[in-house]
């Protein structure tokens, strides 16, 4: 079952957790050190215990068993700039401690809030300082012993390290992420084949290369005949099997190069590189004849067959839509003409020459 509560902050929670037990572990080394020759009751002393070693197990039950867990563990950050505030009152303001252990936990509250949780964080923290100085007295403690200075240095050096490498493995997530969509905006998700926009601008390079580099390609435009018919007979499920069925056969037809994609509804596209118009008429009707072939033991009425228009580049072609437009209207003969056919594009001149011949 999934969890309810998916999204609404628990990997945040999650995320958190570790950097918690590091930072609060060893900023507890700090603080006692600090804090000792000050002879703080025995209740500081319990309540400093309990926030170095078990408030951030406390901290991570309580968020995740929360309703909203995303506001609970800003609730709790929240928390940690108090405590924190309230110990480097409570240690009279011993510089290095006091510095280590603030700006370790604005450091923190950056990377999980931005500037919201920076600034509420330091407001914390100011409230933690009043509080304690409320209960102990104000009090300045400016020199620092070499056992203090001492133990600042675990948590210098091992809460960024901490930090960073939770900031770096997110990163990495999202760029996982990013790739997976990026693919995804570029698929039709029926078929596993290019969809409509990503073939249109493959259309445009090839269209572009084929210019400026006098090479040879077709394109042709796929319709399957009377695919409405194939729907109310035999269902929309088997119309979609049908189509997945057709993007097989023309992944299993077309070389490496070839470039296909759904142009929409039971409409199919292929960019053929390099290609002259004798091969690809070749391709194309072994193509047809496959798909014509094509029988189903569980539906034996079942016929698809195909209509193909293709065109070549030429130069007088004006832009893609140009070309595509060559590529529609010799699928539009070849449906007039009867259907189950492929027909390629007559272009103007040739048309012309066959009008006029020399
Ligand atoms: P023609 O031989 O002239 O191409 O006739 P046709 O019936 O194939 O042409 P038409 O364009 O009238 O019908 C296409 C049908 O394709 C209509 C629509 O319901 C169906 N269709 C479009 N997309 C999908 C889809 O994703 N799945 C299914 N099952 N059907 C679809
Ligand atoms: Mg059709």
């Amino acid at each position: 079952m999934m969890d309810k509560r998916s999204g609404k902050g628990l990997s945040f929670v999650k995320r958190i957790y570790l950097p918690r037990i590091i930072g609060m572990g060893i900023g507890l080394f700090s603080v006692m050190a600090a804090v000792a020759p000050l002879s703080p009751p025995m209740w500081a002393w319990l309540l400093l215990l309990f926030n170095g070693l078990f408030w951030p197990h406390a901290a991570y039950l309580w968020a995740i068993r929360s309703a909203t867990p995303y506001q609970a563990e800003q609730r709790n950050l929240l928390l940690d700039s108090l405590m924190g505030g309230f110990w480097t009152a409570t240690m009279q303001f011993n510089p290095l401690p006091s510095v280590t252990v603030l700006s370790m936990m604005t450091m923190n509250n950056v990377a999980a809030g931005g500037k919201r949780l920076l600034v509420r964080g330091v407001l914390a923290q100011l409230a933690g300082m009043l509080l304690a100085t409320l209960v102990f007295g104000p009090g300045l403690q400016l020199n620092a012993t070499p056992l203090q200075v001492y133990a600042c240095l675990p948590m210098l050096t091992l809460y960024p390290l901490a930090l960073g490498w939770v900031c770096y493995q997110l990163a990495i997530k999202l760029a996982e992420h990013k790739r997976r969509l990026s693919a995804l905006s570029l698929t039709d998700s029926l078929t596993g084949l290019l969809n409509h926009g990503a073939w249109k601008d493959l259309l445009q390079v090839r269209f572009q290369t084929c210019q400026q580099q006098q090479q040879h390609a077709v394109i042709a435009l796929i319709d399957i005949d009377h695919f409405k018919t194939i729907n109310d007979t035999f269902g929309h499920v088997v119309g979609d099997c049908v189509l997945r069925q057709m993007s097989e056969e023309l992944k299993r037809n077309l070389r490496d190069v070839d470039q296909a994609g759904r142009y929409g509804g039971d409409e199919f596209c292929v960019i053929l590189p390099d290609t002259h118009e004798a091969q690809a008429c070749q391709a194309m009707e072994r193509l047809r004849e496959r798909v014509a072939n094509y029988r189903n033991p569980q539906l034996p009425h079942l016929r698809i067959s195909l209509s193909i228009g293709l065109s070549a580049f030429h130069a007088d072609l004006e832009s893609p839509e140009h070309w595509l437009e060559q590529a529609d209207k010799a699928l539009y003969t070849a449906k007039h003409a009867g259907r189950d056919q492929v027909n390629f594009a007559q272009s103007e001149a040739a048309g012309l020459r066959l009008a006029y011949p020399d």
